[in-house]
């Protein structure tokens, strides 16, 4: 046992803390705040392992107000809600709860504040040794369906992610259809990959650029189209003086821009739309804009990608041949994170191969999907199911682990390719997303079971 949990010692060390919240070692009948309110703990949350609060999506009730969903953070004092910058992370906004081993000065004002260090349900040493044989999914973790999933075969839980994966192929194609609706094919795939390539943070400036691109006009040169994208996204920097590359690399951009930017001032966005906080270095816009430079100036980019989908032998793999297809070397961007970091030996891919599968699983094929649906061309739509469902599987994520682990447990099933995946993803959207911590209404259990557990 770690010293730091031998009673009497040093305050537990933070992970030691988030354990003891998600197993609940804690007197629940009678926990309370700092100042006497009564906590009613409905759930504790789902334990964060990214970026943001500890505990995400918990339920609970303070005092006598209705019970709330929140996230929850845990620190080992007060302060560290300052000292960690919480205070002015937005993604720290929905937190409710504080819990501390020790209050003191220096937590969020005016939120509840639980204090450990007196309502723990044993010694802390003891609590240590049971966690370190506690079960590998926390109570609270599995959602009711999974007792109807686990009576089903594998394959029968493969015939219902199929069906999941399905319709997230429509709905993804629909959604692409209504920007294609409002503005033109071309355009909707357009606003799909610039959305794509934004990520979770710059998800919308990305898509706002990909709108503003028949108003940008299509330079051929990936260099003449990134200084308009930069420019308009307001990301070239005014001055630098770095290293020889970055300076010819800039005033490249900048002969390009001056010769725009009167043009195309009125659609410069703000600064401040961005997001650039908790961003790793190699998702910067900057990079992903390069890309986009080039994919936009090869005139058979979109022409590929119909042929790609129909032919019936690409070597080595369709996945390896498209991948090929949206990657590309930029003399400036593939040695360099951001105008201001230096240069790296080695040239980095300008997108990983992971986000480029993403983009081939929930971009391209919805949209080869979506067009094959508005030509009425039964053909192509059987080319692009066939293959959606023999895509490979995708890296796995934070998200898909959660998801697998509400409805799976530690039960292993092997889930073939990506289409599974997404057949995951699209039960958390359409059930998981929409009710609270506790399940509470979700139609998907009784669904199984009239579905899948009848036909056995
Ligand atoms: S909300 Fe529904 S689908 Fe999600 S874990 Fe709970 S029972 Fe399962």
């Amino acid at each position: 046992m770690p010293s730091v949990l031998r009673e009497g010692q040093t305050p537990p060390p933070e992970q030691f803390l988030q354990q003891v919240w998600q197993y609940q070692r804690i007197r629940r009948a009678d926990l309370c705040t700092s100042d006497g309110r009564r906590v009613t703990v409905l759930h504790p949350g789902f334990l964060n392992l990214e970026a943001g609060p500890d505990f995400q999506r918990a339920y609970i009730q303070v005092g006598r107000a209705a019970p709330v969903e929140c996230d929850i953070e845990i620190d080992v004092a007060s302060g560290g809600w300052h000292q960690h910058g919480h205070h002015a992370n937005p993604t720290f906004a929905g937190v409710r709860l504080h819990v501390v081993w020790q209050a003191g000065a220096g937590g969020p004002n005016d939120m509840p504040v639980v204090e450990l260090r007196d309502q723990l349900d044993a010694p802390v040493a003891q609590i240590a040794q049971a966690l370190g044989q506690a079960p590998a999914v926390p109570p609270g973790s599995l959602g009711r369906c999974a007792a109807p999933l686990a009576d089903l075969p594998a394959t029968k839980i493969h015939d219902l992610l199929g069906q999941a994966a399905q319709t997230r192929l429509a709905a993804k194609a629909a959604a692409l259809a209504a920007v294609a609706e409002q503005a033109n094919w071309k355009q909707a795939l357009w606003i799909g990959l610039f959305t794509a390539l934004g990520y979770k943070q710059n998800s919308w400036p990305m898509r706002r650029l990909a709108e503003l691109l028949p108003q940008l006009g299509q330079p051929t040169e990936p260099v003449a189209l990134l200084a308009r994208l930069l420019g308009v996204g307001g990301l070239l920097p005014d001055q630098l003086d770095r290293d020889r590359l970055t300076n010819r690399h800039l005033r490249t951009l900048w002969d390009q821009w001056w010769r725009d930017r009167d043009r195309l001032a009125k659609r410069i966005l703000p600064k401040g739309i961005w997001t650039f906080h908790g961003l790793r270095p190699a998702n910067r816009p900057e990079r992903r804009l390069a890309l986009a430079a080039h994919w936009l100036s090869r005139p058979n980019f979109i022409p590929w990608l119909d042929d790609w989908v129909c032919q019936t032998k690409t070597r080595p793999t369709p996945a390896a041949a498209l991948l090929k297809h949206l990657t590309a070397n930029d003399e400036y961007w593939s040695t360099h994170w951001t105008f201001r970091s230096g240069r790296f030996a080695k040239a980095q891919p300008l997108l990983g191969a992971g986000r480029l599968h993403d983009i081939a699983v929930n971009i391209i094929l919805p949209w080869l999907y979506a067009r094959s649906l508005e030509d009425n061309n039964a053909g192509l739509r059987q080319r692009v199911v066939e293959r959606y469902f023999a895509w490979p599987k995708g890296q796995d994520n934070s998200r898909l682990r959660f998801v697998r682990q509400r409805l799976l447990g530690v039960r292993r099933i092997s889930l073939r390719g990506a289409a599974a995946q997404q057949g995951l993803l699209q039960v958390q959207a359409d059930f998981c997303n929409r009710t609270n911590a506790l399940c509470d209404d979700c139609v998907f259990p009784d669904l199984v079971r009239r579905q899948f557990l009848k036909k056995n």
